[in-house]
């Protein structure tokens, strides 16, 4: 089966593949990208169980040196001394300048074995090969690395573009439901921002039957934004769309909210809040809370407008007196709004308001 090419036009850019089986050929697509050199493969004990043989195999018949690297699955291991186990791990096997890390796995994996690579000897190649929808359609693209904080998610990482993305389709049929519906949420959330015939797609609650097209268009639509904007100073902040009120979900929960699911209810409040306040061009709350129903995400949260905004005012993103929020008018425009953070609270309670 063909596969397609999404280009990422940065300094460096590289391709995005898409398609079937691409892990049972990851090794030659890998040869043709970056050529010889020794290859680190990055992986959760969960992945591990499922794909890392095939990959293995692959890298090998493919004439590469390997070594790989399991940590356990889950949020708990994006943390300080998984890094510092995996930055030593690469230092015993004398990875160079010129060796590559695979990150094979969810965005979790993403995230920690991106930003290995991007300190490592001052940083090194790396390829994304998501398994999850979520880092398929969002996080694996764009460059940001991270690792959790005691004091909060996200809080050290960098920006460190991939050198090439193998996206194989047929992964996420071993994906479970939850995690099929948590990747949802960023699609809606990029159907939302580009419109047709993405939303359309997303609106039908089958994700697995359109998977390719749904994948394709998330990634084309990041790749172009990335493209714009690689360190999200400017159009890259459309992507926050529905994650104010989602972060602020997330910490409320203690994290025990997944973040698609939390960016679901943003997603809902704020199209909610933007309806009743007058500022859309179309009805558009209905459609986008029945988008996520039918994906299996959740539209309304038991905190009070006044718990989120507290939460979403003591996050990284405010600036002064202001905050700035993504607002859809329509699907398929969306907008900043820079709202005075005394009202937050009551911007959000409109939004949850209406949902009632
Ligand atoms: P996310 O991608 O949502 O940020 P993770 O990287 O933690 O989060 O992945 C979510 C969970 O799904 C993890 O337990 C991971 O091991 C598991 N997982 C990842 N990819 C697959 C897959 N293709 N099939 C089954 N489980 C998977
Ligand atoms: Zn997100």
């Amino acid at each position: 089966m063909e596969h397609r090419v999404i280009p990422v036009h940065l300094r460096e850019s590289y391709n995005v593949l898409i398609g079937g089986g691409l892990l049972a050929k990851s090794g030659s697509l890998i040869r043709v990208a970056l050529g010889d050199c020794r290859l680190a493969v990055v992986t959760d004990c969960n992945v591990a169980g499922l794909y890392l043989d095939g990959v293995l195999t692959s890298l090998r018949e493919a004439g590469y040196d390997t070594c790989s690297f399991v940590f356990p699955a889950g949020e708990q291991s994006k943390r300080m001394d998984t890094l510092s186990n995996l930055l030593e791990f690469f230092a015993e096997e004398r990875l160079t300048r010129t060796d590559c890390v695979l990150a094979l796995g969810g965005g979790v994996t993403g995230d920690l074995a991106g930003f290995a690579a991007g300190c490592y000897l001052r940083g090194i190649r790396y390829v994304q090969l998501p398994t999850t929808l979520l880092a398929a359609v969002d996080s694996s693209i764009g460059g940001k690395t991270a690792i959790d904080l005691p004091q909060g998610k996200n809080l050290a990482g960098l920006f460190h573009q991939p050198s090439l993305v193998l996206c194989d389709i047929d992964c996420f049929h071993t994906l479970p439901a939850e995690e099929l519906s948590n990747g949802a949420a960023e699609a809606i959330k990029t159907g939302i921002l580009e419109g047709e015939p993405l939303f359309s797609l997303l609106e039908t609650g089958n994700v697995r039957e359109h998977i390719e097209p749904i994948v394709t268009q998330c990634v084309r639509y990041k790749a172009n934004i990335v493209g714009q904007d690689e360190t999200e100073t400017g159009p890259r902040k459309l992507l926050n769309l529905g994650h104010t009120v989602g972060h602020a979900i997330e910490k409320c929960s203690g994290f025990s909210i997944p973040h698609g699911y939390a960016v679901a209810i943003g997603l809902a409040i704020i199209a909610r809040a933007a309806e009743s306040l007058g500022a859309v061009d179309e009805p558009i709350a209905a459609r986008i809370e029945s988008a996520l129903v039918r994906n299996g995400l959740p539209i309304t949260t038991k905190f009070s407008p006044e718990a989120l905004a507290n939460a979403a005012l003591s996050d990284k993103k405010r600036t002064g007196g202001q905050i700035t929020l993504v607002v859809p008018r329509a699907i398929g425009a969306c907008y900043f709004l820079e709202l005075p953070t005394a009202q937050l609270e009551n911007f959000f309670r409109a939004g949850m308001e209406a949902g009632k």
